[in-house]
């Protein structure tokens, strides 16, 4: 005899438990991929019926795992519509940036409101195990400044400046931080927190930081230009981190400008790095060391509007502008975000970038690429690792997921 004539309330009960669950896990994952909705918009995103998502929110809203509040946007007549957010209780992730010279963490909440972010120079070329422990230190400050209760950590990602395997997440070039491979620092802290942990290249998360908490939000395409000594592109394409088939997408600094040009240290001549990144200003020029202090120094002169070396940026914006026409003839991006430490100089950059894109890129003169500087700054990267966590339910789940009879 089937079960269901012999427990039919058990079996329909569990049935519709199911759905209801796999409808309240839907809800869920709108708002952590768009960090808050209206109730209409939860209607059109997970095409669940009124009613349905109604009573869901309700549920949610009763158990203190969302947060209803009035919208700030003012309507005429009629009541103003309600906007959702998950609640802190939901589940907090950590965003950490390892730069050559910097260490940076931010604690924040699926709500997307940062609870905690400290930054910390870091001696270049640290070793990896002297890099590790100081992660875990500064990870467990972090947390103490945001009050993060261990049980609610969901996960945390890892920006990194050096170019990142997807299948292993190693550094695929060691030469960026000498002695780090990225998987001792996942493994270092999965062990440490019990959580999982993403190692990901700092100028992809950029790009995702750009389209989440920049003035780009909820950008569709954008290319984003890590610009410092080197340079590195962060791609958005139709709403996702576009990492290519083995994770090392965006390499713009090694497009070949001048096949009979210096050697490059990936291997080959006259990449783009060598004409448009930092380290080839600082080299063109006389008395500036090829180190970050000397591109700092050499950022403050051009600022201070030293003509030698403003022409020096000028001339490798021009030469980035061309490169940058071809990823823009490539990808057709909406947005195309200059960051990292020479976005200081975006007022000398920019418009030798524009003129030179429109001259080398039929896409940016008949589409609309609008190209401005980072408004998130060096912060970028690190929000770009906390929002992977926050915005990816089916890699970093969540404490939102209980039982219709109760919380497990
Ligand atoms: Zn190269």
């Amino acid at each position: 005899m089937p079960l269901a004539s012999q427990h039919p309330g058990r079996a329909n009960g569990r049935t519709s438990s199911a759905i209801r669950s796999a409808n309240r896990a839907a809800i869920v994952d709108v708002l952590r991929r768009n960090g808050r909705a209206t109730r209409a918009e939860l209607c059109t995103l997970t095409g669940l019926s009124r009613s349905t998502v109604s009573a869901l929110v309700g549920e949610l809203a009763a158990r203190g795992l969302l947060v209803e509040r009035p919208s700030a946007l003012a309507r005429s007549g009629g009541r103003p519509p309600t906007v959702l957010t998950l609640d802190r209780s939901g589940g907090l992730g950590i965003g950490i940036d390892i730069g050559v010279r910097h260490l940076a963490v931010a604690v924040g909440d699926l709500s997307r409101t940062v609870h905690a972010e400290r930054w910390w120079s870091e001696p270049a070329g640290h070793s990896a195990p002297e890099g590790i422990a100081t992660v875990l230190t500064s990870v467990a400050t972090a947390l103490r400044e945001a009050n993060a209760e261990r049980e609610r950590l969901i996960g945390a990602a890892v920006s990194i400046a050096a170019p990142i395997y997807a299948a292993d997440q190693t550094i695929a070039e060691p030469a960026v931080l000498p002695g780090w491979t990225g998987a001792q620092l996942a493994e270092a802290l999965a062990a440490e927190l019990a959580i999982p942990v993403a190692i990901d290249n700092d100028a992809a998360l950029g790009a995702l930081g750009e389209t989440i908490w920049g003035a780009h939000a909820g950008a569709r395409s954008l290319a984003y230009i890590k610009l410092a000594s080197r340079v590195g592109v962060g791609l958005v394409l139709d709403g996702a981190v576009y990492r290519g088939h083995a994770g090392l997408a965006g390499e713009l600094g090694h497009l070949t400008v001048d096949p009979d040009g210096p050697v490059c240290w990936c291997g080959s001549r006259g990449c783009l790095e060598l004409y448009a990144g930092g380290g080839a200003i600082l080299r063109g020029l006389s008395g500036y060391d090829d180190d970050r202090g000397g591109l700092e120094a050499m950022i403050d002169a051009a600022l201070g509007g030293d003509a030698e070396v403003i022409a020096a940026v000028r001339a490798a914006a021009r030469h980035l502008g061309r490169g940058v026409a071809a990823l823009v003839n490539l990808v057709d991006p909406q947005h195309v975000v200059v960051g990292g430490e020479l976005s200081r100089l975006a007022p000398l950059l920019l418009d030798p970038m524009r003129d030179e894109l429109a001259r080398y890129s039929f896409v940016a003169r008949s589409g609309e690429v609008a190209v401005s500087s980072s408004s998130l700054g060096r912060r970028a990267s690190l929000l770009g690792a906390l929002a992977l966590v926050l915005t990816q339910p089916s890699r970093f789940g969540d404490g939102t997921a209980f039982h219709a009879e109760g919380v497990r």
